[in-house]
C-alpha cells in the first residue's frame, strides 16, 4: 500500500483527541492495511469458512488471517455471511447486553446493508425491520444484500429522512448509521482521506443535525436510538449526542466494556445528564474507526400503534385474503403467513407484522418486503430465486448438490452440463446451502440465476 498523507488539521485534531504518543500509534496503524472480518449467517452457516480469529464483541463475527476471494466463493452468494469490518458489530454486543425487545426496527441509511443484516438476524422470525436508504442507486444493492441473507422479515424503502414523520414513536429501535466525514475509514477509502477538510465535517455535521432533528422523535416510549458514525471527531459525534437530547426526551446508557477490547468511553455531560459514546480506533481494536452510541426512550414517551384499516386499498399490491393464505401456507409448508400479489408474483409477509406493514406502506416508497415467492401458473409454481436463497422451505423441489466448478458456472449465468435426474425446477445447493434454480427441460439444463447478479469477467 503507498503512504497515506493526511491533512495537518486533521492531524493537529487528532492529537489533541489522543495525545502525541498515541497519536504516534494511530498514524502507524493508518499505513497498516486493514484486517478483513466476516460475519456468519447464523440461519445458513455456523462455523466460519476461513481461518479467523472470533470478534470479542459479536458471536458470529471473525477476523480473517487473510483476505480471500470473496467473489470466487459460492458461499458468499449463498448469503452465508457477510463481509463487514469488525468495530460495526459492536451493534450485536449492544443488542446481548440491553436485551432489546425484537419489534419493529428503523435502519435509517441502510445501504450497502452491513448493519440491516445484523439486525435482521437478531430479530428473526420475531421481529420486523425497515431498512432505509435515501439514494435510489443505492437501494438495489441493499435490496440484493438482504435477499441473499434470507430472513424475509425486511422491508426495503427509499425515503428522505424528512418523510418518516408520520411514523413518530412507532419502532421499538431507530439505528441512524449517519453519511459522515469518514475519517475512520482513511486507509480504506482514499476519497474520504482526500475529501477531508474542516469545512466536509462541518458540512457533515450540519447533515447529521437535520437527520437526528428528523428522526429523533419515531422511537417510542422504552425504545431505542442508536446513533453512529465512522469518524472521530466531536463536531459529527459527541455533539450531535448534545443535539439530541436538547430537542427529545432521552434517557443516558452506558454498555459494560471489557478492558481487553481497548474501546474508549467517552462521557458526555448534557443539562440531561452524562450520556455516553464508545470510540474505536484502529491501533486498538482488529477493525476500522468507530463511533456509537445509545440512548433510551423515556416509558412514558409516545407509542403510536398501527391502526387496522378495514380495507386494504393500493395502486399496485393485491391483498391475498386469509383463507387462501392458509391454504398457501398449507401447500408451501410456511407458517403464519401473509401474501400479497404484485404483477401476479406472490410476496410472503409475516402475517404478525401486517398491521404495521400496511401502515408503513401509505407513508414510504416500498422497494421489496418479505420474501417474493413467485408466480403459480396452471398449479404449477415458477418461483423466484429470491424464495430459492431464502431460509424458507421448498419441500416439492428436487435438490441438486454441485461442486465448486458447477456453482461458479452457476454464478455466471453459462449454461451447464448436469445430469440431473428429475425434470422441472431444480434446487442448485453448495455445500448444502441454496444458490438458485436450474429448469431441466430433459434435453437441456436453463440456468436461472438472476442476470443482474451473475459473476462477471471472472
Ligand atoms: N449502514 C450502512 C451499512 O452498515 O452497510 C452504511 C451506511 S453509510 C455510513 C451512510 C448512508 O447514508 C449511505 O448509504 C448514504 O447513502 C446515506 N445518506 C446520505 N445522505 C443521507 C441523508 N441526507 N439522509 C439519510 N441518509 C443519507
Amino acid at each position: 500500500m503507498s503512504e497515506i498523507t493526511i491533512h495537518p488539521e486533521f492531524q493537529k485534531r487528532m492529537n489533541l483527541l489522543l495525545g502525541e504518543v498515541e497519536y504516534q500509534e494511530f498514524e502507524m496503524a493508518l499505513q497498516e492495511d486493514s484486517l478483513t472480518s466476516i460475519r456468519l449467517n447464523p440461519f445458513k452457516i455456523s462455523t466460519c469458512p476461513f481461518e479467523g480469529n472470533p470478534i470479542p464483541w459479536s458471536s458470529n463475527g471473525f477476523t480473517l488471517k487473510k483476505r480471500p476471494g470473496f467473489t470466487l466463493d459460492p458461499l458468499f452468494h449463498a448469503g452465508a455471511y457477510y463481509v463487514q469490518e469488525a468495530s460495526s458489530m459492536f451493534i450485536s454486543e449492544i443488542l446481548r447486553q440491553l436485551q432489546v425487545p425484537k419489534g419493529i426496527f428503523l435502519d435509517l441509511a441502510a445501504a450497502p446493508g452491513g448493519k440491516s443484516t445484523l439486525l435482521s438476524t437478531y430479530l428473526a422470525q420475531e421481529g420486523l425491520l425497515v431498512a432505509n436508504e435515501v439514494i435510489q442507486s443505492r437501494n438495489q444493492i441493499l435490496k440484493e444484500n438482504l435477499i441473499k441473507w434470507g430472513l424475509g422479515n425486511t422491508i426495503v424503502t427509499n425515503n428522505d429522512p424528512a418523510h418518516f414523520q408520520e411514523l413518530e414513536g412507532f419502532f421499538d429501535l431507530v439505528l441512524i448509521d449517519a453519511p459522515c466525514s469518514g475519517e475512520g475509514m482513511f486507509r480504506k477509502d482514499p476519497e474520504a482521506r482526500n475529501e477531508w477538510s474542516p469545512d466536509h465535517v462541518k458540512l457533515c455535521a450540519g447533515r447529521q443535525q437535520r437527520i437526528l432533528d428528523q428522526v429523533g422523535g419515531l422511537v417510542k416510549g422504552g425504545g431505542y436510538l442508536i446513533y453512529s458514525t465512522c469518524t472521530f471527531n466531536e463536531q459529527e459525534n459527541e455533539e450531535m449526542i448534545r443535539f439530541l437530547v436538547s430537542e427529545f426526551a432521552y434517557e443516558p446508557v452506558r454498555m459494560e466494556l471489557d478492558p481487553k477490547w481497548k474501546i474508549e468511553e467517552s462521557s458526555i455531560p448534557t443539562e440531561e445528564g452524562t450520556f455516553f459514546g464508545y470510540r474505536f480506533y484502529p491501533h486498538r481494536v482488529p477493525g476500522e474507526g468507530f463511533f456509537i452510541s445509545v440512548l433510551k426512550r423515556p416509558n412514558d414517551a409516545y407509542n403510536q400503534e398501527p391502526k387496522k384499516k378495514k380495507d386494504f386499498k393500493h395502486p399496485f399490491l393485491k391483498m391475498v385474503d386469509e383463507k387462501t393464505c392458509q391454504t398457501l401456507d398449507e401447500e408451501l409448508g410456511f407458517e403464519n403467513s401473509q401474501y400479497y400479489l404484485l404483477n401476479d408474483s406472490y410476496f410472503r409477509f409475516p402475517s404478525m407484522w401486517k398491521t404495521h406493514f400496511e401502515q408503513i406502506l401509505q407513508s414510504l416508497n416500498i422497494r421489496y418486503f418479505g420474501t417474493e415467492i413467485g408466480k403459480k401458473q396452471k398449479e404449477e409454481w415458477i418461483p423466484s430465486h429470491d424464495w430459492a436463497v431464502s431460509i424458507l422451505p421448498k419441500k416439492d423441489f428436487s435438490n441438486q448438490e454441485i461442486s465448486e466448478n458447477e456453482a461458479l458456472e452457476f454464478l455466471r449465468k453459462n449454461d451447464l452440463e448436469l445430469t440431473l435426474e428429475k425434470v422441472g425446477w431444480v434446487l442448485l445447493t453448495y455445500q448444502k446451502l441454496p444458490l438458485g434454480w436450474v429448469k431441466n427441460l430433459g434435453n437441456r439444463v436453463n440456468n436461472y440465476y438472476p442476470k443482474e447478479w451473475r459473476i462477471r469477467n471472472l
